[in-house]
């Protein structure tokens, strides 16, 4: 998205939809992630908790432990840049604003915050 873009539903009806439909993908988004570590953990934790040191992985392991830990990034990237939740506060049931310069969204609340605090700086263009 290029542009600013603020998202408003009147409707408690909608609302509730709406927050319902966030939580169930944020839910969803974290238990993804607790898989993953829960799938690094067993690959580079021994059985006291600890990390592995290098002799102790098996062939292949270092591999695995990087792939994994691509995944859990991508996912934290995607919930991070989801309209699913405030980039600032985490509030999954708001109104929510597009910043098209950060790329991410905000609560309108939030939003508003934001663009006070840089109004009359050099950084005004942060928050158009
Ligand atoms: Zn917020």
């Amino acid at each position: 998205m290029k542009k600013k873009k603020t998202i408003s539903l009147k409707s408690p009806k909608l609302r509730k939809i709406r927050n319902n439909l966030r939580m169930l993908l944020l839910e969803w988004g974290t238990k993804q992630l607790n898989e993953l570590f829960d799938a690094r953990d067993m690959i580079e934790r021994n059985v006291e908790g600890k990390i592995k040191l290098d002799h102790e992985l098996a062939s292949g392991d270092i591999e695995k432990i990087d792939n994994l830990s691509a995944q859990i990034t991508e996912i934290r990237k995607i919930k991070n840049a989801s309209i699913c939740k405030c980039t600032v506060c985490g509030a999954p049931d708001r109104d929510m604003t597009y910043n098209p310069i950060v790329k991410e969204w905000f609560c309108v609340d939030c939003y508003k915050l934001n663009q006070d605090f840089y109004k009359d700086t050099d950084q005004a263009y942060l928050y158009p």
